[in-house]
Parts: C-alpha cells; sequence; structure tokens
C-alpha cells in the first residue's frame, strides 16, 4: 500500500535539505565575494600607497612656489624641538604626506596624538604667514617620550626618534580596525626605515648567522678628522668575537670565536644620519660618576652621497638591489653649538622646496650658501634618495602580481607597457591633484628665484646685506653685525652658490644675505 505520510516527509526532508543547501552555498558566495572585495580593496591600497609616495618624493608646484616658510618661536628651551621640526618640514615627502592627509579625521588615539599634532604643525611652518609656537607640541613633549621634560634642554636625536616611532604607531592604530597591527603602507616606516644585516661567521666551522634589524637613524661614532664615509667605514667594521665575548655556534655545539659585521640591508628613502658627539668621560677608571663631553669637531659630510663608491657597506646579497637608486643629496644639517648637551643650542640648516640654503634658527630664517652649510658642526645630517627606481619597480611588481592574480594574463610586452603606464600616470595624477587642491593652474612662468621680491612685500622688512668679500668671511666676523648694509626690501637676491657639483671655487665671491623675519606678536 502506498504509504503517502511517509512520501510526503520525504520529500518535504529533501525539500528542506536543498533549501539548507541552497542557503549554504549562498553564504558561501556571500563569504567569497567579501573576500574578494577586500583583496580587491587591499590591492589598490597597496598600489594607491606606493602611487602616493612616488607622487611625493619631488615638491610640488605650490611648494616651489612658496619657498622657505617661517621660522619657529622659542618656547624656553625648545630649540632641540624647533630645529628637528625644522629639518622635517623640509624633508619633501614627510611634509607633503602631512599637508595632504587626513589621519586627524578617523585618529584611534585617546588624548595626545603626535601625528595628528604635527598635522597641523607643519603645513603651518611650511605654508603659514606668521612665525609658528608649537605649544601644544612641546607641553606634552613627555606624551611622546616620558624622558623629555618641557623647559629642558634635551637631545635632538632621541627626540626626533620618538617623535617617528609615535607617528608611526598613530599610522598603525589608525588601520587598527582593519586587523592590522602592522601597517605594510604604512608611509612613515616606508619613508624613514632601512635595515641592517648582521652576519656572525663562526670561525671554526665557517657557519653563517644572519640577522636583519630595522633602523630609522644610524648613529655613528666620530672622531677628530673623521668624515662621513670613514665614519660608515667604522660602523660596519669587521669585529672579532673572542674572549668572554665567544659566539655560541649551533653547528659546533660549543662557544667559538667568530667574526661579527654590521652591514646595509636595506637604505631609507629618508636617510637620518646622527654624529655621537656626546659620551660619557671619567676622570678616573674607579670613578663612578662621569661627566657628559662633547666631540666638537667638525665632522665633514657631502653634499651627494653616492653608495656606489661606498658599495662593500652593503650587505653581498642586497648591493644590486640596493645600488639601483644609490645616489642620496643632503638637504638638512642639525646643529649643536656649545661645550655641553645641556648648555648649547640647536638650530637647523635646510635646503627650502625651491632649493636655497637657510639657517632656520628659532624665528631667524637666514639665506646662506652652500659652502657655509658644509663647514656647520653638523649633530645630524639629512639626505634624500634622488631617484625613485626601486619604489617604481616595486609598484609594477604589485601591479603585474594583482593582475595575474585577477587572471589577466601578462607576457614580456605587457609587463613593458605597464612600466610606460607608471610614468603616464605620474603625470596625469599629478596634474590632477594640483588642481583639485588648489583650485589653480600653476604657471611656470611666474615661478622666480627673487625671494625678496616674492616674501618682502612688508615695507617695514630690513634686508641686511653682508657685502664682506671672501678673506674677511672668517666664522667669527659673521657675527659682527656692524659691518652689514641695509639695503631696501626690494633689492634683488645675489646670486648665492646653489650650483649642485659643490664647486667652492665658482663661489668665491659670493655674499652672505640676512633677511630677519619681523612677524613676531
Ligand atoms: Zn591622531
Ligand atoms: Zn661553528
Amino acid at each position: 500500500m502506498y504509504n503517502f505520510d511517509n512520501e510526503l516527509s520525504k520529500a518535504l526532508k529533501l525539500s528542506q535539505k536543498s533549501y539548507e543547501n541552497e542557503q549554504n552555498l549562498r553564504k558561501q558566495a556571500k563569504q567569497l565575494q567579501k573576500i574578494i572585495n577586500q583583496k580587491k580593496l587591499n590591492e589598490e591600497s597597496e598600489e594607491k600607497s606606493y602611487q602616493t609616495l612616488i607622487n611625493l618624493m619631488k615638491w610640488k608646484e605650490i611648494f616651489i612656489r612658496r619657498g622657505v616658510g617661517t621660522g619657529l618661536q622659542n618656547l624656553g628651551n625648545s630649540c632641540f624641538m624647533n630645529a628637528t621640526l625644522q629639518c622635517l618640514a623640509y624633508t619633501a615627502p614627510f611634509a607633503q604626506l602631512l599637508c595632504q592627509s587626513n589621519h586627524s579625521s578617523h585618529c584611534a588615539t585617546n588624548g595626545f596624538c603626535t601625528l595628528c599634532e604635527m598635522e597641523k604643525v607643519i603645513p603651518s611652518m611650511l605654508m603659514g604667514k606668521n612665525i609658528v609656537k608649537p605649544r601644544h607640541l612641546f607641553k606634552n613633549l613627555s606624551k611622546i617620550n616620558d624622558l623629555l621634560t618641557a623647559g629642558c634642554q634635551e637631545d635632538s636625536h632621541e627626540f626626533i626618534q620618538s617623535l617617528l616611532d609615535k607617528m608611526e604607531n598613530a599610522y598603525d592604530d589608525e588601520q587598527k580596525n582593519k586587523k592590522r597591527r602592522k601597517d605594510p603602507q604604512n608611509p612613515i616606516r616606508k619613508l624613514f626605515t632601512g635595515s641592517t644585516k648582521t652576519c656572525i661567521q663562526c670561525a671554526r666551522c665557517k657557519q653563517r648567522s644572519v640577522t636583519e634589524e630595522p633602523f630609522c637613524c644610524i648613529s655613528l661614532e666620530v672622531d677628530d678628522n673623521v668624515c662621513l664615509g670613514e665614519a660608515l667605514e667604522i660602523f660596519t667594521q669587521n669585529e672579532l668575537m673572542r674572549g668572554d665575548d665567544k659566539y655560541f655556534c649551533n653547528e659546533c655545539n660549543r662557544k667559538c670565536i667568530a667574526h661579527k659585521r654590521l652591514t646595509f640591508s636595506d637604505i631609507p628613502p629618508i636617510l637620518i644620519l646622527h654624529f655621537k658627539r656626546f659620551c660619557v668621560e671619567f676622570a678616573a677608571s674607579h670613578h663612578r660618576q662621569g661627566s657628559m663631553k662633547k666631540l666638537a669637531d667638525h665632522v665633514e659630510f657631502p653634499e651627494r652621497l653616492d653608495f656606489k663608491a661606498l658599495k662593500h657597506l652593503i650587505f653581498e646579497d642586497d648591493q644590486q638591489r640596493v645600488l639601483i637608486d644609490s645616489e642620496y643629496e643632503l638637504y638638512a644639517v642639525l646643529v649643536h653649538s656649545g661645550p655641553q648637551l645641556g648648555y648649547g643650542h640647536y638650530y637647523a640648516l635646510i635646503k627650502s622646496s625651491d632649493g636655497y640654503w637657510f639657517r632656520m634658527n628659532d624665528m631667524d630664517v637666514i639665506p646662506v650658501n652652500t659652502k657655509h652649510v658644509l663647514k656647520e658642526q653638523g649633530y645630524m645630517v639629512f639626505y634624500k634618495r634622488k631617484t625613485d627606481n626601486l619604489m617604481k619597480c616595486h609598484l609594477r611588481q604589485i601591479k603585474a602580481q594583482h593582475k595575474k592574480m585577477n587572471g589577466v594574463k601578462m607576457d614580456e610586452d605587457m609587463e613593458q607597457k605597464e612600466a610606460q603606464n607608471v610614468k603616464v600616470i605620474d603625470v596625469k595624477n599629478e596634474d590632477k591633484n594640483e588642481n583639485k587642491q588648489n583650485g589653480i593652474k600653476v604657471d611656470t612662468d611666474l615661478l622666480t628665484t627673487d625671494y625678496f621680491a616674492n616674501n618682502c612685500n612688508v615695507p617695514q622688512d630690513i634686508v641686511m646685506v653682508d657685502t664682506m668679500k671672501k678673506e674677511s668671511s672668517s666664522e667669527d666676523v659673521m657675527l659682527d653685525k656692524k659691518s652689514y648694509v641695509n639695503v631696501p626690501p626690494m633689492a634683488t637676491r645675489p646670486e648665492l652658490n646653489h650650483n649642485n657639483n659643490g664647486n667652492a671655487n665658482a663661489n668665491d665671491d659670493a655674499v652672505e644675505i640676512f633677511w630677519p623675519v619681523k612677524q613676531m606678536e
């Protein structure tokens, strides 16, 4: 007999099952779509962040037109901070990033945020008309590094490290909702962080062990008559591990004598080098309390630093890659003058967006020539990579990889076309951004190198010109302001030595111009 009920319940079960199956499939499809969308988004953001960084490496027209920015008020022993901020403000990719970034609108930090604050300070230093007073930043120094106190003369090297670190973290935190603790696209990290490799080779079995370590500032031992190249050599010198310092070799399973060497593995687009001028000196070996000593000798640093000549300082396997962009150019020098860390004064020498050197001494903005810059007692020197081939290569690789993953076949020919596209996109994007952001089309004819015609439109501004000849312009004469001649503000700027070959002879008759900024409230 036909069991109707039985068949019905069977059919119901089946339809129930197929319904569930269908629902499951739908769910899976939805999840897959979500993953694909997220992947596409990540790919896009990865591509975008590289493209953005490449576009930021060179000063945009609007900054070139503006030229040098304003000075900073001394808030009471704040010169260490002011000088550091000036060096960072003229770090083209960093400053332009802060001028266009919108971190503060989706900041995830509770309370004081270094990045939010820098987003306010740097643009006003570059584009503002008045002297900038970074009070809020100064008041919150201890939140940047709890060892720093407002009102005490602090170490600018320590300050810059903490500052960059805090900003990097703020960028990472912003991405936390996307569940990425260390955002690989973090622009601060990409700009300032390089890496070294320590290679230890056991003298017994010749086994090598290599460890990589990131850095955002290289500290170099300096001494009398040492130049930057030599200091870098010392930094990477071979070290013998022996005696108490013997190396435990896993292969030999015992302590062995070993050779240790530190080399560069990755040099960042912005290279900050710090000269260890301060050290603790003990009067005698049994004295517990040492005194802080300063090494005041001049350390020679070049305007152009080419790692091709320093190839041996780079880890062998990384040489080819690193040397794709081997040339660096000096754009800022941070100077500490004075006998001791606590009693000195800091100021900065920076290359403005339109290529002139200025001494940024708290609120004074004074044009100087290149020769003068290279004579200064540098404490930190800032170099910028001249080319961005490596970043462009990377972008090309990412694009090719994404296309491949998305099922588009790429042959050599297409990859080459891709490479050409990068350039085209570059130009287009730059034009578009410029028009959008400023609402004006930049007329290059308006670009002029005459600072005074451009900037000294306030009649009461006095421009002082030093007319001394080369023979008499030794350092001590520089301080004698009586010998300066006052000239009207519309004076034409004398030709300063900004030719890039560093040829000192070409500039024998150069004059120093002093342009005091009188915009104090
Ligand atoms: Zn923030
Ligand atoms: Zn061994």
